[in-house]
């Protein structure tokens, strides 16, 4: 019953092309919201038009002609007539236009003017006939995004069809309290106006509306399904002076940052309230070593720690280096991945329950049920941005209270910060180790590769050093036309470096493969690797001194910032090549970002604008509901507005049981639903 097809004015076929939208129902046709609208109220006269300006002409049409089609393509041309003068209407390809429209009809044009030299013309145009006693609004039209064989046209029409035809009545489910202390409008109003505004005013009530709901839910939403409030009474650490000496014996001296960051995480674990940190670094600032300096005050508390890396190569590495480093002090390190022999597996989780652990590190295999700690002090997880919120959440659960510590190289700013995590504290690594050399970064056309080779990825293996080249999918598809990493390697060791060791890496081969090709990779065995993304975080291969990026104009900019460190970690002059194939003005824009800066906080920043948080964190595919007019930068006095009315409500009802607070739980959990499908809420 609820399907869109049989609501009013849709059936059969208009639901089906619906469908693709991702919409199913009357409920998720009215919450798809247009993603912006054009002001049409610009109406100018003919002689005052001006090249490349979209504007609005009201006109009365005095001639119309179509031409017979040439090579398929059909031009119909509509003159229009003002006061002032006369413009040429030009239409590709719409046949319908001569059967809609006649001469002497009052229309209004709004299109993009084409000027020149004495011809005016408008092209991509909508035309739409004019009752010159009708007295709608023409200047707000909305534009919904991106319409998979329906056009934005059709999509106006339909929500006309749906507003007109049906008796559109929303439960309001927003606390009566919070709709008059904001000021709100009720959302059958916010949800005709958004669709079908009746006046620039009303629209932005209407947004507002809309606005503070989202980011009101999407926090209360966080928070109850963090787990209610956080508790106070965690674990009280001691700063054991073995540390110093664990300190002492590294082979290089803390940087300024990494020890005010240190300082800040024993602070913390001192204080009996559980730690909630994030610790923020660029890429190659040193944060492992931080984290291993916590676990390590963790074990000499006797309580075990946990550290979870997104991909088994870097949990790998961690585990690799941490015991080597900790080797003096007799720590019990462990290494739990995906790839272990069930028995092998077995006898580290009995292990683990009996303390004979000190440090587990991991992937998402730490998440599964049947890891059991003794004592669990501390849950670090790596490259936070990777994980889901839930992730995290999962692992701290395995302790009592425990102290959390996330580190990523992708800064979040504060608010956002706030919003995902509850109240975090965030700690900065913003100096990089002594020695370091910035990374060149070149961007490239495509022609250009082939000179690339022989020059620059000549030069650096001629001085000993070796090279990355990324490319974005492993396999051949038709639609998207990337270079698969498949052929590029055979191409590359067919036609250019058949001297030397040219070898792959992607995220579809068995895990010992690809311990074995990084081994030989670190062992300067192969010269040249070419990888998927899989590379992309932590990998840390000090002699690689270039890194080549195809396709870099598919990849966001952090993730571009994030594969640019694989190189610059040793003391070599390094570089960073970025192929791209497209020549859009964004493209163009983000290769100069990349160029132009080599700080990532810089980078996320931008990112986070270009992107939007949703793709950014990867909510959407945790099912977290996304932002679709809310922006965080644009909107930043709203969503404190919310922030603090989610904290009011939070404090009065942790677990939104009241009467005045049912609706708003009901909506929350249904917004919610994939998240908490896979976690039981009380
Ligand atoms: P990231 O912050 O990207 O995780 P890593 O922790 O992997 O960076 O550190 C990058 C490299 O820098 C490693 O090889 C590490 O041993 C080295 N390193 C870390 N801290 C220092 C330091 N204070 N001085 C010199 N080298 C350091
Ligand atoms: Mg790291």
């Amino acid at each position: 019953m609820n399907d869109i097809k049989y609501i009013k004015g849709i059936g059969e076929k208009r639901a089906e092309k619906l469908n693709k939208l991702g919409i199913f129902n009357l409920k998720d046709m009215l919450y798809y919201f247009p993603r912006q609208y054009e002001d049409r109220s610009n109406i100018k006269n003919i002689s005052s038009l001006e090249n490349n300006e979209k504007v609005s002409v009201v006109g009365k049409i005095v001639y119309i002609e179509e031409n017979s089609p040439k090579k398929g393509m059909t031009i119909t041309k509509i003159d229009i007539k003002d006061n002032t003068g006369y413009l040429k209407v030009v239409f590709f390809n719409q046949k319908h236009i001569v059967k809609v429209f006649k001469v002497n009809d009052t229309i209004l044009a709004f299109g993009k003017i084409k000027k020149e030299n004495r011809k005016i013309e408008m092209h991509q145009a909508e035309l739409e006939k004019i009752n010159t006693n009708s007295n709608k609004n023409l200047s707000l039209y909305p534009i919904y995004p991106l319409t998979y064989g329906l056009t934005n046209k059709e999509l106006i029409s339909y929500f006309k069809n749906i507003i007109e035809k049906n008796n559109i009545n929303i439960k309001e489910y927003l606390p009566k309290e919070v709709i008059k202390k904001y000021n709100l409008c009720g959302i059958n109003y916010a949800i005709k106006n958004i669709h079908n505004p009746e006046s620039k005013e009303a629209l932005k009530i209407s947004l507002y509306r809309i606005i503070f709901e989202e980011f009101f839910i999407l926090q209360l939403g966080l928070f109850l399904f963090k787990g209610g409030s956080e508790s106070n009474t965690g674990i009280k650490f001691k700063i054991d002076k073995r540390l110093e000496k664990i300190k002492d014996s590294l082979s290089f001296k803390l940087t300024n940052a990494q020890n005010k960051a240190l300082e800040e995480i024993l602070i913390d674990m001192e204080n009996e309230k559980p730690m909630n940190r994030l610790v923020q670094g660029d890429v190659g600032s040193g944060k492992t070593i931080v984290a291993l300096l916590a676990l390590s005050n963790v074990v000499l508390n006797s309580y075990q720690g946990v550290f979870m890396a997104p991909t088994e190569i870097l949990a790998r590495q961690h585990y690799i280096s941490f015991c080597e480093v900790l080797k003096p002090f007799n720590f019990n390190i462990e290494l739990l991945v995906g790839s272990l022999t069930k028995k092998q597996k077995g006898i580290i989780l009995e292990k683990l329950k009996n303390n004979e652990i000190d440090i587990l590190i991991g992937t998402h295999a730490l998440l599964e049920d049947d890891v059991e700690f003794n004592n669990l002090g501390l849950v670090i997880t790596d490259e936070q941005h990777r994980f889901g919120v839930r992730q995290r959440n999962k692992l701290s659960k395995k302790g009592v209270s425990p102290d959390i510590l996330v580190m990523t190289a992708t800064p979040i700013p504060r608010t956002l910060a706030l919003i995902l995590y509850g109240d975090l504290d965030i700690s900065i690594i913003d100096e990089l180790p002594p020695g370091r050399k910035k990374i060149e970064t070149i961007a490239v056309d495509k022609s250009k590769r082939e000179n690339l080779y022989k020059t620059l990825v000549r030069n650096e293996i001629q001085k000993g050093r070796q090279v990355y080249i990324v490319c974005p999918l492993v396999e051949e598809s038709e639609e998207i036309k990337v270079k698969s990493a498949t052929e590029l390697t055979y191409e590359l060791k067919e036609n250019y470096f058949s001297d030397l060791n040219v070898d792959i890496l992607h995220g579809k081969m068995k895990s010992k493969e690809k311990d074995d090709i990084m081994d030989k990779f670190k062992q300067k065995q192969i010269d040249i690797l070419v990888s998927t993304t899989v590379i992309e975080v932590g990998v840390n291969v000090p002699n690689a001194s270039l890194m080549i990026i195809e396709n870099a104009e598919r990849f966001g900019l952090s993730q571009l910032h994030q594969l640019r460190g694989r190189v610059g970690r040793g003391s070599y002059e390094s570089f960073c090549v970025l192929i791209y194939e497209s020549n859009s003005e964004v493209c163009k824009e983000r290769m100069k970002i990349m160029q132009e800066t080599n700080d990532g906080f810089k980078i996320s920043e931008k990112d986070l604008e270009i992107r939007g948080p949703g793709e950014f964190f990867g909510t959407k595919q945790h099912g977290i509901p996304e932002l679709k007019v809310a922006n965080i930068f644009k909107h930043m006095k709203i969503l404190k507005l919310a922030q603090q009315e989610t904290r009011y409500i939070i404090e009065k009802d942790p677990n939104l049981l009241s009467l005045e607070n049912k609706d708003l739980k009901h909506y929350i959990l249904d917004k919610f639903e994939t998240v908490l499908k896979e976690i039981s809420l009380n």
